[in-house]
């Protein structure tokens, strides 16, 4: 909120919240000071997860990460679920809807079409950080459908640095390869203990 002030914007100028997927933290953790503070509409995740964003303790239950629950502060209703292909129609600003699972079986990367930005979420992992997945099979594959958009101009991840040119195809080779590596170390420590 200190930030929007600092833009010289005000919370009631926030219309709608869109989440990428239901992870705690740096995705949905503040979504519901958010919601109470602007009294915005929500749009989430493909609607695989919402169950997840609207019942936080269920999340918990099903996806018992560490301290998950102190990591997010509270559940959020999903006025919009979002799908493959939907369009998110924004005055005069059009973001498409894609479908990649793999981080999470919902995430959703979305596309501002008129000016060829995609928004990742957690969709492409960085080198080097510690990547989050729930099938990696599935993440490399999204990253190949990632990869041929075509016209991608600036690639904003929420791992990374905004990234602009061919550095994007490097980007997202370098995510796909890091995620094959991990996957293949984490088959091998976890094959070691059967
Ligand atoms: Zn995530």
């Amino acid at each position: 909120m200190d930030h929007l002030e600092k833009m010289g914007r005000s919370p009631r100028d926030i219309s709608l919240l869109i989440l990428t997927h239901s992870h705690p933290f740096d995705h949905i953790w503040a979504a519901e000071s958010v919601v109470e503070a602007s009294g915005c509409k929500v749009a989430a995740a493909h609607e695989m997860e919402v169950s997840w964003i609207e019942d936080v303790d269920l999340q918990a239950r099903q996806r018992p990460a560490p301290g998950l629950q102190s990591l997010v502060e509270g559940s959020v209703k999903v006025d919009r679920p979002l799908k493959e292909g939907d369009l998110l129609e924004l005055s005069g600003l059009s973001l498409k809807v894609i479908h990649t699972p793999g981080n999470s079986k919902g995430s959703i990367p979305l596309l501002l079409q008129e000016d060829c930005v995609l928004i990742t979420g957690d969709a492409v992992p960085v080198k080097g950080e510690l990547p989050i997945y729930n099938d990696a099979l599935k993440s490399g594959r999204s990253i190949e459908k990632l990869k041929a958009l075509e016209g991608i101009q600036v690639l904003l991840s929420a791992w990374d640095e905004p990234r602009e040119g061919s550095q994007i195809e490097r980007i997202m080779a370098e995510g796909q390869k890091y995620i094959s590596r991990i996957h293949k170390a984490v088959l091998k420590v976890s094959n070691g203990f059967h």
